[in-house]
């Protein structure tokens, strides 16, 4: 049973003349087997969220607090943060040239567990995992992100947490241009590693399409840097009618 626990943030970003408040005031609570949708406008913080967790060094947390059962995250480094058991799906995942899916897949298996995993169950597992995702094997020789569609991106990303089992994982818009068919096999993993681990979901999404496939437990708005409004499954049903407009409106 894991928490992470958000608390008070508030995260800014250096720009030229200066520094611009983020986040200003989040407070959430995800715990093992929830899953929580994050919905909100373009431009609202989002991303900042996701990256701000993972300990993107751009976003300067000011003040507030982020802990994983009780620990510090803040306080600890990129690195520390996976092995702790958070898990990011980045919106715009990064190409790595030179490291092939199947080296970096076993890197980051390696230092998250501290040991490397026996070789033959991995290999299968590996397999395994991109059959489910309908991935051709030969994916697994070419080098991270290197010249992938979108959806080769998210179903990678996707192939990293079935295989990585984070206690806690922030998925970017994985939805995100994503065609049906891709978008279904996509929430079909989701929902596989959902099913098969006790994973703490942050669901970051524009759109409530994703929402269909995957059923959120808990829906948060987020508006100009913090949470809204917060309901049930039924929230998502209302932003799918009404969208964000009542929520821009000025008071
Ligand atoms: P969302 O993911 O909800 O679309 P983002 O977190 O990407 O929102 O962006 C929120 C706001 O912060 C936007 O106004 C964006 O331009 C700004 N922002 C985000 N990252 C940076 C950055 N690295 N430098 C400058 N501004 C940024
Ligand atoms: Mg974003
Ligand atoms: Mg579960």
């Amino acid at each position: 049973m894991s928490t992470l626990e958000i608390s008070g943030l508030h995260v800014s970003v250096e720009v030229e003349d200066g520094s611009k408040e983020i986040l200003r005031g989040v407070d959430l609570t995800v715990r093992s087997g929830e899953t929580h949708a994050i919905m909100g406008p373009n431009g609202s913080g989002k991303s900042t969220l996701a990256y701000s967790l993972a300990g993107h060094p751009r976003y300067r947390v000011t003040s507030g607090s982020v802990t994983l059962d009780g620990e510090d995250v803040l306080a600890m480094s990129v690195d520390e943060r996976a092995r702790a058991g958070l898990f990011l799906a980045m919106q715009y995942p990064v190409e790595v040239p030179g490291v092939t899916v199947s080296n970096f897949l076993r890197t980051a298996k390696t230092a998250i567990d501290g040991q490397s995993p026996k070789l033959r169950t991995w290999v299968k597992d590996v397999k395994g995992a991109m059959a489910n995702l309908r991935m051709d094997p030969e994916f697994a020789e070419r080098n991270v992100n290197e010249g992938f569609s979108g959806g080769e991106k998210k179903r990678h990303e996707i192939l990293q947490m079935e295989l990585l089992r984070p206690k806690i994982a922030i998925l970017d818009e994985t939805d995100s241009g994503l065609d049906v068919d891709a978008l279904r096999i996509v929430s079909e993993g989701v929902n596989r590693v959902k099913a098969t681990s006790d994973v703490g979901l942050l669901l970051i999404t524009h759109y409530t399409r994703i929402l269909r496939y995957i059923t959120p437990d808990f829906v948060h708005v987020f508006v100009d840097g913090r949470i809204a409004e917060e309901g049930g499954p039924e929230l998502a049903d209302r932003l799918e009618d009404e969208g964000y407009d009542r929520f821009l409106t000025p008071a």
